[in-house]
């Protein structure tokens, strides 16, 4: 137990823009992301600088107080949750800084950096950051580095890793810790090994992100289809024709039907799953594309190449999350991949889940990188419903495996997904990431019960 004398010391020791509360009475969402899990912590602290979050990690060290690293909240796998036992949540949020090399062009940013902010920065310099997160207006870049994320256009420019080019972060003695070009990029990829640590091994404080010119915005398509299996197989011939689009989303009925109540579009609800593509003008690629949908049978096709119209139809999709969450009383998301070639496979799976579930099923994702987020939903919350959940996760988990593919395709495996770690990892890898872990972080102060 910690005394309020020891916290008001700890309190001293930050800087005047830092903050710390131990009140969580307007900061309940500090008890958790954005999945139904939620822990109770002893703190709150606000960093505004690499010296918090010294004092705070040596403060967590003496006291033995677990630390969660925080960005946003939005995580989709209980990264941030507190643990059982209580803990600090160190919440990187206020570490903002935003600087742009334009010839280098490198941006060198504080973790508490909005995804869309610097997207806004970059784009007055002709210059973009690729990955784009749904969740880009609200997302920190500190959470999207510590959890590797993907986004929409990431299947022809690379996810978060692709664009780390090093970072400083604070390891649990303390001490700061140089990567990448912070360094001489010589010795082990620290940073490699940082990006997806799901803020296990050290609290990243500064990024160095690669930016690339902006591309020229391109051709949308939005393609109907009569079965799921038809737009996943249509996902496969466009990817197996050598065809590199810059989007490739896949919604199923439900999902734009959600969508459908959520944000007005006409026709939405009455379709058995869509496509949203948007490739480079190229009228050879654009035919070959709508060639695919075509020969799978689409039952609608419409292609915008004005930018505002095609907004329109990207709403659908930024929405979905949102969507599907208001609509149902619980919604546990997962987001398996799987290679593409075996996506209708999985995409057929789902849907005859969800024929014989009692509960509601749906899916979507980034389809072009075989990414899809599957959603249960309980529509009462009561008891028998989570049991189910339970059950049906497992099954499509094994699944995505069974079928040379992953757990999580960009959201993490956090607190959500840690007791189902071993159906992808063979013992002898686990072994070896968690005699990391101890390396780093000896005494399982730094966010623990997650990933293992
Ligand atoms: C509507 C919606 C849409 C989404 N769409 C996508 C999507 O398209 N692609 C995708 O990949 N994800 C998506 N997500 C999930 C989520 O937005 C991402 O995982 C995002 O990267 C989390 O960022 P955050 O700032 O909210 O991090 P948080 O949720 O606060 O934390 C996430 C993890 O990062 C760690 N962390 C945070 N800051 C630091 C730091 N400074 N140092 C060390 N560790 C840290 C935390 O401990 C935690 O483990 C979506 C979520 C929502 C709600």
């Amino acid at each position: 137990m910690i005394s309020e004398a020891d916290i008001k010391k700890l309190a001293d020791r930050l800087s005047d823009s830092s903050e710390l509360t131990t009140d969580l009475t307007d900061f309940e969402e500090y008890c958790h992301d954005a999945t139904i899990d939620s822990g109770q912590p002893v703190a709150v602290v606000w960093a505004a600088s690499d010296d918090d979050v010294i004092a705070v990690v040596r403060f967590c060290r003496k006291h033995s107080i677990p630390i969660v690293p925080r960005g946003a909240g939005t995580g989709l796998s209980g990264g941030c949750v507190p643990p059982p036992q209580g803990g600090l949540v160190l919440s990187t949020e206020r570490m903002k800084t935003l600087r742009i090399d334009p010839e280098k062009r490198i941006a060198r940013v504080g973790p508490g950096v909005i995804t869309k902010e610097l997207l806004d920065e970059a784009a007055k310099l002709g210059l973009t950051y690729p990955p784009d997160p749904a969740s880009f207006d609200e997302s920190t870049l500190g959470g999207n580095v510590a959890e590797n994320a993907g986004g929409l256009r990431c299947k022809r420019f690379g996810v978060t890793k692709d664009y780390v080019l090093g970072m400083r972060a604070i390891s649990i003695d303390g001490e700061i810790l140089h990567t990448g070009i912070y360094n001489s990029n010589r010795g082990f990829a620290l940073g490699d090994l940082l990006t997806g640590s799901e803020g296990t091994l050290a609290i990243i404080t500064e990024i160095a992100l690669r930016l690339i010119e902006a591309p020229e915005t391109g051709v949308t398509m939005l393609a109907a289809f009569d079965s799921p299996e038809n737009a996943a197989r249509t996902v496969a011939d466009i990817t197996g024709a050598g065809q590199i689009t810059t989007v490739l989303e896949y919604l199923d009925g439900d999902a734009a039907a959600c969508s459908n109540e959520y944000e007005k579009q006409d026709g939405l609800h009455k379709v058995a799953a869509l496509l949203l593509i948007e490739l480079p003008h190229n009228p050879k690629a654009t035919k070959l594309v709508e060639d695919c949908c075509r020969i799978n049978q689409c039952s609608y096709i419409r292609i915008e190449t004005d930018p505002t119209r095609a907004e329109q139809l990207w709403k659908v999709r930024r929405n979905l999350s949102k969507a599907t969450q208001e609509i149902a009383s619980v919604r546990v998301s997962e987001d398996v991949a799987v290679p593409i070639s075996r996506f209708p496979e999985l995409v057929r799976f789902v849907d005859e889940m969800n024929r014989s579930s009692s509960l509601r099923i749906n899916s979507y994702g980034h389809a072009g990188d075989g990414n899809l987020h599957v959603n249960f939903l309980s529509m009462t919350g009561d008891e028998a419903d989570y049991r189910m959940m339970d059950t049906e996760i497992e099954r499509l988990l094994r699944k995505a495996v069974s079928l040379g593919g992953t757990l999580s395709g960009e959201h993490g495996i956090g607190l959500a997904k840690r007791k189902y770690i071993g159906f992808e990892f063979d013992n002898a890898t686990l072994d070896a990431m968690k005699k990391l872990k101890s390396c780093f972080d000896p005494n399982g102060l730094l966010n623990p019960g997650k990933i293992f």
